[in-house]
Protein backbone atom coordinates (compact mmCIF):
# COMPACT_ATOMS: atom_id res chain seq x y z
CA UNK A 1 0.00 0.00 0.00
CA UNK A 2 2.92 2.33 0.54
CA UNK A 3 4.09 2.04 -3.03
CA UNK A 4 0.40 2.76 -4.42
CA UNK A 5 0.23 6.09 -6.93
CA UNK A 6 -2.53 8.10 -5.28
CA UNK A 7 -5.40 7.41 -7.55
CA UNK A 8 -4.89 3.76 -7.24
CA UNK A 9 -4.91 4.14 -2.93
CA UNK A 10 -8.37 6.14 -3.25
CA UNK A 11 -9.71 3.48 -5.28
CA UNK A 12 -8.27 0.80 -2.58
CA UNK A 13 -9.92 2.39 0.63
CA UNK A 14 -13.13 3.05 -1.40
CA UNK A 15 -13.36 -0.64 -1.97
CA UNK A 16 -12.27 -1.59 1.30
CA UNK A 17 -15.45 0.89 2.64
CA UNK A 18 -17.76 -1.12 0.10
CA UNK A 19 -16.51 -4.53 1.18
CA UNK A 20 -16.86 -3.46 5.33
CA UNK A 21 -19.89 -2.21 3.89
CA UNK A 22 -21.33 -5.07 2.89
CA UNK A 23 -20.07 -7.96 5.08
CA UNK A 24 -22.35 -5.82 8.16
CA UNK A 25 -25.15 -5.76 6.21
CA UNK A 26 -24.78 -9.74 5.51
CA UNK A 27 -27.64 -11.89 3.85
CA UNK A 28 -28.85 -15.10 5.09
CA UNK A 29 -27.82 -17.33 2.09
CA UNK A 30 -29.99 -20.25 1.31
CA UNK A 31 -28.81 -23.02 -0.91
CA UNK A 32 -31.45 -24.63 -2.28
CA UNK A 33 -30.85 -28.48 -3.64
CA UNK A 34 -33.40 -29.74 -6.28
CA UNK A 35 -32.50 -33.26 -6.11
CA UNK A 36 -31.54 -35.96 -9.19
CA UNK A 37 -31.36 -33.82 -13.06
CA UNK A 38 -30.16 -34.77 -16.23
CA UNK A 39 -29.93 -38.93 -16.49
CA UNK A 40 -30.81 -39.05 -13.05
CA UNK A 41 -34.54 -39.03 -13.16
CA UNK A 42 -35.26 -39.79 -9.50
CA UNK A 43 -38.13 -41.35 -8.79
CA UNK A 44 -40.58 -41.77 -11.39
CA UNK A 45 -44.67 -41.78 -11.85
CA UNK A 46 -47.03 -42.14 -14.68
CA UNK A 47 -47.56 -38.49 -15.21
CA UNK A 48 -44.06 -36.99 -14.46
CA UNK A 49 -41.02 -37.66 -12.82
CA UNK A 50 -38.67 -36.46 -9.20
CA UNK A 51 -36.12 -34.54 -11.24
CA UNK A 52 -38.87 -32.26 -12.99
CA UNK A 53 -41.13 -31.79 -9.69
CA UNK A 54 -38.02 -31.01 -7.71
CA UNK A 55 -36.51 -28.45 -10.10
CA UNK A 56 -39.82 -26.45 -10.39
CA UNK A 57 -40.54 -26.18 -6.60
CA UNK A 58 -37.23 -25.35 -6.74
CA UNK A 59 -37.28 -22.41 -9.13
CA UNK A 60 -40.98 -21.18 -7.87
CA UNK A 61 -38.94 -20.86 -4.28
CA UNK A 62 -36.05 -18.78 -5.86
CA UNK A 63 -38.78 -16.61 -6.86
CA UNK A 64 -40.52 -15.99 -4.00
CA UNK A 65 -37.47 -15.75 -1.28
CA UNK A 66 -36.03 -13.60 -4.08
CA UNK A 67 -38.75 -11.14 -2.85
CA UNK A 68 -36.93 -11.07 0.55
CA UNK A 69 -34.05 -8.26 1.21
CA UNK A 70 -31.20 -9.75 3.12
CA UNK A 71 -32.11 -13.32 1.81
CA UNK A 72 -29.19 -14.55 -1.21
CA UNK A 73 -30.30 -17.80 -2.93
CA UNK A 74 -27.95 -20.26 -4.35
CA UNK A 75 -29.27 -22.96 -6.31
CA UNK A 76 -27.27 -25.84 -7.36
CA UNK A 77 -29.01 -26.42 -10.50
CA UNK A 78 -31.31 -24.16 -12.60
CA UNK A 79 -32.06 -26.15 -15.23
CA UNK A 80 -32.10 -30.31 -16.30
CA UNK A 81 -28.47 -31.43 -15.72
CA UNK A 82 -26.68 -33.83 -13.94
CA UNK A 83 -25.07 -32.81 -11.11
CA UNK A 84 -22.42 -34.91 -8.64
CA UNK A 85 -23.92 -35.53 -5.08
CA UNK A 86 -20.65 -34.10 -3.91
CA UNK A 87 -20.48 -30.91 -6.39
CA UNK A 88 -24.04 -30.22 -4.74
CA UNK A 89 -22.46 -30.13 -1.51
CA UNK A 90 -19.40 -28.24 -2.46
CA UNK A 91 -21.68 -25.81 -4.04
CA UNK A 92 -23.44 -25.18 -0.51
CA UNK A 93 -19.87 -25.06 1.29
CA UNK A 94 -18.13 -22.60 -1.41
CA UNK A 95 -20.99 -19.93 -1.13
CA UNK A 96 -20.86 -20.62 3.11
CA UNK A 97 -24.75 -21.29 2.89
CA UNK A 98 -26.77 -20.44 6.48
CA UNK A 99 -28.97 -23.65 5.32
CA UNK A 100 -28.90 -26.15 2.71
CA UNK A 101 -32.58 -27.70 1.85
CA UNK A 102 -32.49 -30.27 -0.34
CA UNK A 103 -35.72 -30.77 -2.53
CA UNK A 104 -36.89 -34.49 -3.11
CA UNK A 105 -40.00 -36.28 -3.78
CA UNK A 106 -40.88 -39.55 -2.28
CA UNK A 107 -41.56 -43.45 -3.81
CA UNK A 108 -42.04 -46.68 -2.23
CA UNK A 109 -40.74 -49.90 -4.24
CA UNK A 110 -43.02 -51.55 -7.17
CA UNK A 111 -43.57 -54.71 -4.72
CA UNK A 112 -44.90 -52.77 -1.79
CA UNK A 113 -48.39 -53.10 -1.54
CA UNK A 114 -49.24 -49.64 -0.12
CA UNK A 115 -47.50 -48.13 -3.02
CA UNK A 116 -51.08 -46.73 -4.32
CA UNK A 117 -52.10 -45.20 -1.19
CA UNK A 118 -48.79 -44.10 1.02
CA UNK A 119 -48.89 -40.26 1.02
CA UNK A 120 -47.07 -37.44 3.39
CA UNK A 121 -44.40 -35.32 3.07
CA UNK A 122 -41.67 -35.88 5.45
CA UNK A 123 -38.55 -34.07 6.39
CA UNK A 124 -35.37 -35.21 7.04
CA UNK A 125 -32.04 -34.18 8.65
CA UNK A 126 -28.87 -36.51 8.80
CA UNK A 127 -28.83 -39.19 11.63
CA UNK A 128 -28.65 -42.84 11.70
CA UNK A 129 -32.19 -44.62 10.56
CA UNK A 130 -34.29 -45.65 13.58
CA UNK A 131 -36.43 -47.65 10.65
CA UNK A 132 -36.24 -49.94 7.79
CA UNK A 133 -38.60 -47.52 5.75
CA UNK A 134 -36.35 -44.62 6.63
CA UNK A 135 -32.72 -46.11 5.46
CA UNK A 136 -34.55 -47.44 2.23
CA UNK A 137 -35.11 -43.37 1.74
CA UNK A 138 -31.64 -43.15 2.31
CA UNK A 139 -30.44 -45.73 0.30
CA UNK A 140 -32.39 -44.40 -2.85
CA UNK A 141 -31.43 -40.70 -2.40
CA UNK A 142 -28.22 -41.67 -1.89
CA UNK A 143 -27.27 -44.28 -4.89
CA UNK A 144 -27.27 -41.45 -7.38
CA UNK A 145 -23.40 -41.76 -6.86
CA UNK A 146 -23.92 -45.06 -8.23
CA UNK A 147 -24.36 -43.33 -11.66
CA UNK A 148 -21.28 -41.40 -11.50
CA UNK A 149 -17.91 -42.20 -12.85
CA UNK A 150 -15.21 -43.86 -10.63
CA UNK A 151 -17.93 -43.02 -7.18
CA UNK A 152 -15.56 -45.98 -5.06
CA UNK A 153 -12.64 -43.21 -5.21
CA UNK A 154 -14.27 -40.03 -5.09
CA UNK A 155 -16.72 -40.83 -1.58
CA UNK A 156 -13.73 -42.88 0.13
CA UNK A 157 -15.62 -46.57 -0.48
CA UNK A 158 -19.07 -45.13 0.94
CA UNK A 159 -21.59 -48.15 -0.28
CA UNK A 160 -25.21 -46.61 -0.55
CA UNK A 161 -26.78 -50.13 -0.55
CA UNK A 162 -24.57 -51.32 2.45
CA UNK A 163 -25.37 -51.10 5.96
CA UNK A 164 -22.07 -50.35 7.44
CA UNK A 165 -21.61 -47.37 5.19
CA UNK A 166 -23.63 -45.44 7.61
CA UNK A 167 -22.35 -45.49 10.30
CA UNK A 168 -20.33 -42.58 9.66
CA UNK A 169 -23.34 -40.73 9.97
CA UNK A 170 -23.67 -41.72 13.51
CA UNK A 171 -20.07 -41.08 14.26
CA UNK A 172 -20.12 -37.38 12.47
CA UNK A 173 -23.60 -36.24 14.32
CA UNK A 174 -22.86 -32.62 13.29
CA UNK A 175 -22.89 -29.43 15.16
CA UNK A 176 -25.40 -28.33 13.10
CA UNK A 177 -28.25 -30.90 14.10
CA UNK A 178 -30.55 -28.71 16.46
CA UNK A 179 -30.81 -26.00 13.66
CA UNK A 180 -31.56 -28.46 11.28
CA UNK A 181 -33.83 -30.27 13.41
CA UNK A 182 -34.89 -26.86 14.06
CA UNK A 183 -35.53 -25.59 10.26
CA UNK A 184 -37.12 -29.38 9.85
CA UNK A 185 -39.50 -29.02 12.04
CA UNK A 186 -40.67 -25.46 10.62
CA UNK A 187 -40.48 -26.91 7.21
CA UNK A 188 -42.52 -30.00 8.16
CA UNK A 189 -45.19 -27.74 9.58
CA UNK A 190 -45.37 -25.45 6.77
CA UNK A 191 -46.01 -28.16 4.18
CA UNK A 192 -48.92 -29.52 6.55
CA UNK A 193 -50.65 -26.00 7.05
CA UNK A 194 -49.56 -24.30 4.35
CA UNK A 195 -49.88 -27.35 1.04
CA UNK A 196 -51.95 -29.44 2.70
CA UNK A 197 -49.90 -32.21 3.01
CA UNK A 198 -50.01 -35.45 5.39
CA UNK A 199 -47.58 -35.48 8.01
CA UNK A 200 -44.86 -38.42 8.01
CA UNK A 201 -43.19 -36.46 10.63
CA UNK A 202 -39.96 -35.17 11.06
CA UNK A 203 -36.99 -37.99 10.63
CA UNK A 204 -33.62 -38.59 10.43
CA UNK A 205 -31.53 -40.78 8.23
CA UNK A 206 -28.13 -40.99 6.67
CA UNK A 207 -28.05 -38.96 3.79
CA UNK A 208 -24.71 -38.51 1.62
CA UNK A 209 -25.13 -34.55 0.86
CA UNK A 210 -26.29 -33.49 4.09
CA UNK A 211 -23.58 -35.01 5.64
CA UNK A 212 -21.29 -33.10 3.50
CA UNK A 213 -22.85 -30.10 4.19
CA UNK A 214 -21.22 -27.97 6.41
CA UNK A 215 -24.22 -25.71 7.33
CA UNK A 216 -27.74 -26.24 9.54
CA UNK A 217 -29.13 -28.87 6.29
CA UNK A 218 -32.32 -30.64 5.42
CA UNK A 219 -33.43 -32.72 2.55
CA UNK A 220 -37.53 -32.56 2.12
CA UNK A 221 -39.29 -35.35 0.77
CA UNK A 222 -42.38 -33.26 -0.33
CA UNK A 223 -45.22 -36.45 -1.25
CA UNK A 224 -45.42 -39.78 -2.81
CA UNK A 225 -45.46 -39.81 -6.28
CA UNK A 226 -46.43 -43.90 -6.75
CA UNK A 227 -49.91 -42.88 -5.60
CA UNK A 228 -51.46 -41.38 -8.59
CA UNK A 229 -53.76 -38.98 -6.61
CA UNK A 230 -50.62 -37.50 -4.87
CA UNK A 231 -49.02 -37.71 -8.20
CA UNK A 232 -51.66 -35.35 -10.18
CA UNK A 233 -51.16 -32.95 -7.28
CA UNK A 234 -47.11 -32.70 -7.60
CA UNK A 235 -47.35 -32.65 -11.21
CA UNK A 236 -50.09 -29.40 -11.24
CA UNK A 237 -48.70 -25.63 -11.46
CA UNK A 238 -50.96 -25.18 -7.74
CA UNK A 239 -49.80 -27.95 -6.15
CA UNK A 240 -45.72 -26.58 -7.29
CA UNK A 241 -47.17 -23.20 -6.19
CA UNK A 242 -48.48 -24.32 -2.69
CA UNK A 243 -45.19 -26.49 -1.52
CA UNK A 244 -42.68 -23.79 -2.99
CA UNK A 245 -44.39 -21.08 -0.55
CA UNK A 246 -45.13 -23.77 2.40
CA UNK A 247 -40.88 -23.71 2.42
CA UNK A 248 -41.06 -20.36 1.39
CA UNK A 249 -42.61 -19.44 4.56
CA UNK A 250 -40.45 -22.24 6.75
CA UNK A 251 -37.23 -19.89 5.46
CA UNK A 252 -38.20 -16.90 6.12
CA UNK A 253 -39.10 -17.73 9.60
CA UNK A 254 -35.80 -19.11 10.06
CA UNK A 255 -34.18 -16.40 8.84
CA UNK A 256 -36.08 -14.27 11.60
CA UNK A 257 -37.69 -11.89 7.97
CA UNK A 258 -41.30 -13.31 9.01
CA UNK A 259 -42.98 -15.36 6.06
CA UNK A 260 -46.04 -14.35 3.87
CA UNK A 261 -48.71 -16.37 4.34
CA UNK A 262 -51.04 -14.38 2.84
CA UNK A 263 -51.19 -15.94 -0.77
CA UNK A 264 -51.64 -19.52 0.06
CA UNK A 265 -54.36 -21.35 2.56
CA UNK A 266 -54.73 -24.70 3.86
CA UNK A 267 -57.97 -26.69 3.62
CA UNK A 268 -58.85 -25.99 0.48
CA UNK A 269 -60.90 -28.09 -1.51
CA UNK A 270 -58.61 -29.37 -4.08
CA UNK A 271 -56.34 -31.02 -1.39
CA UNK A 272 -55.86 -34.74 -1.54
CA UNK A 273 -54.63 -35.13 1.58
CA UNK A 274 -57.67 -35.72 3.23
CA UNK A 275 -55.93 -38.52 6.12
CA UNK A 276 -53.00 -38.84 7.58
CA UNK A 277 -51.43 -40.48 10.14
CA UNK A 278 -52.39 -38.01 12.86
CA UNK A 279 -55.91 -37.93 12.45
CA UNK A 280 -56.47 -40.51 15.23
CA UNK A 281 -54.56 -38.88 17.67
CA UNK A 282 -56.16 -36.68 20.71
CA UNK A 283 -53.10 -35.66 21.82
CA UNK A 284 -52.52 -31.77 21.34
CA UNK A 285 -48.85 -30.18 20.59
CA UNK A 286 -47.76 -28.14 23.25
CA UNK A 287 -45.62 -24.77 21.67
CA UNK A 288 -43.97 -21.69 22.79
CA UNK A 289 -46.69 -19.92 21.71
CA UNK A 290 -49.59 -21.54 23.69
CA UNK A 291 -47.69 -21.89 26.59
CA UNK A 292 -49.86 -20.15 29.30
CA UNK A 293 -47.63 -19.35 31.89
CA UNK A 294 -44.58 -18.39 30.28
CA UNK A 295 -41.90 -17.54 32.78
CA UNK A 296 -42.59 -19.72 35.94
CA UNK A 297 -41.19 -23.64 35.62
CA UNK A 298 -43.53 -26.76 35.96
CA UNK A 299 -43.19 -30.24 36.09
CA UNK A 300 -44.54 -32.54 33.69
CA UNK A 301 -44.70 -36.24 33.36
CA UNK A 302 -43.63 -37.68 29.87
CA UNK A 303 -44.09 -41.56 29.32
CA UNK A 304 -43.39 -42.25 25.81
CA UNK A 305 -41.07 -40.83 23.28
CA UNK A 306 -41.54 -42.23 19.33
CA UNK A 307 -39.84 -41.08 15.96
CA UNK A 308 -43.96 -40.72 14.41
CA UNK A 309 -47.22 -39.68 16.09
CA UNK A 310 -49.08 -42.18 18.09
CA UNK A 311 -52.73 -42.76 17.81
CA UNK A 312 -54.63 -42.13 20.53
CA UNK A 313 -55.45 -45.88 20.92
CA UNK A 314 -51.56 -46.10 22.25
CA UNK A 315 -52.22 -44.14 25.59
CA UNK A 316 -55.69 -45.09 26.30
CA UNK A 317 -56.73 -44.38 29.94
CA UNK A 318 -53.84 -42.11 30.31
CA UNK A 319 -55.21 -38.47 31.49
CA UNK A 320 -55.10 -35.56 29.19
CA UNK A 321 -52.12 -36.55 26.81
CA UNK A 322 -49.93 -33.94 25.29
CA UNK A 323 -46.62 -33.80 23.02
CA UNK A 324 -43.84 -31.78 21.97
CA UNK A 325 -41.46 -32.35 19.70
CA UNK A 326 -37.63 -32.75 20.25
CA UNK A 327 -34.75 -33.87 18.29
CA UNK A 328 -36.95 -35.23 15.96
CA UNK A 329 -38.88 -37.55 18.22
CA UNK A 330 -42.67 -37.17 19.48
CA UNK A 331 -42.53 -37.16 23.74
CA UNK A 332 -45.81 -37.37 25.71
CA UNK A 333 -46.64 -35.87 28.22
CA UNK A 334 -49.56 -36.85 30.96
CA UNK A 335 -51.78 -34.50 33.24
CA UNK A 336 -50.55 -31.20 32.25
CA UNK A 337 -48.34 -28.55 34.45
CA UNK A 338 -47.37 -29.74 38.25
CA UNK A 339 -46.69 -26.46 40.58
CA UNK A 340 -44.21 -29.05 41.83
CA UNK A 341 -42.24 -31.82 41.65
CA UNK A 342 -44.06 -34.05 44.55
CA UNK A 343 -47.49 -33.39 42.93
CA UNK A 344 -46.37 -34.51 39.26
CA UNK A 345 -44.81 -37.47 41.55
CA UNK A 346 -48.15 -38.48 42.15
CA UNK A 347 -49.11 -37.84 39.09
CA UNK A 348 -46.57 -39.91 37.69
CA UNK A 349 -47.23 -43.17 39.78
CA UNK A 350 -50.82 -43.33 38.14
CA UNK A 351 -49.01 -43.10 35.09
CA UNK A 352 -46.59 -46.08 35.40
CA UNK A 353 -49.07 -48.31 35.99
CA UNK A 354 -49.51 -48.38 32.33
CA UNK A 355 -46.26 -46.67 31.41
CA UNK A 356 -43.82 -48.11 33.99
CA UNK A 357 -40.89 -45.70 32.35
CA UNK A 358 -42.67 -42.67 33.09
CA UNK A 359 -40.57 -40.16 34.45
CA UNK A 360 -40.89 -36.24 35.50
CA UNK A 361 -39.37 -33.50 33.13
CA UNK A 362 -39.13 -29.69 34.02
CA UNK A 363 -41.27 -27.46 31.72
CA UNK A 364 -40.54 -23.61 31.16
CA UNK A 365 -41.10 -21.26 28.43
CA UNK A 366 -43.01 -24.09 26.39
CA UNK A 367 -40.16 -26.86 26.01
CA UNK A 368 -38.74 -29.17 28.79
CA UNK A 369 -35.07 -27.75 30.71
CA UNK A 370 -32.87 -30.12 30.76
ZN1 LIG B 1 -34.75 -37.93 -4.66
Amino acid sequence: MICMPRRVRFLYIIMCVVATMSAAAKDFTVVLDPGHGGRDYGAVGALTNEKTINLDVGLELRKLLNQHDGLKVVMTREDDRFIELRERAAIANRNHGDLFVSIHVNSVDKKNRNRQNVRGASVYALGLHRSASNFEVAKRENSVIELEADHSASYQGFNPNSTESYIIFELSQNKHLDQSISFAEMAQGELVSTAGRADRGVLQAGFWVLHASAMPAVLVELDFICNPTVEKYLHSQKGKKEMARALANAICQYAGLGGNKSSASAGDDNHDATESESDDSEASETSAAEADCPDSLTYRVQFIASDRQLPSTSFKGVERVEYYRHGGMYKYTSGGDFRTEAEAEQHAKKVRAKFPEAFIIKWQNGARVL
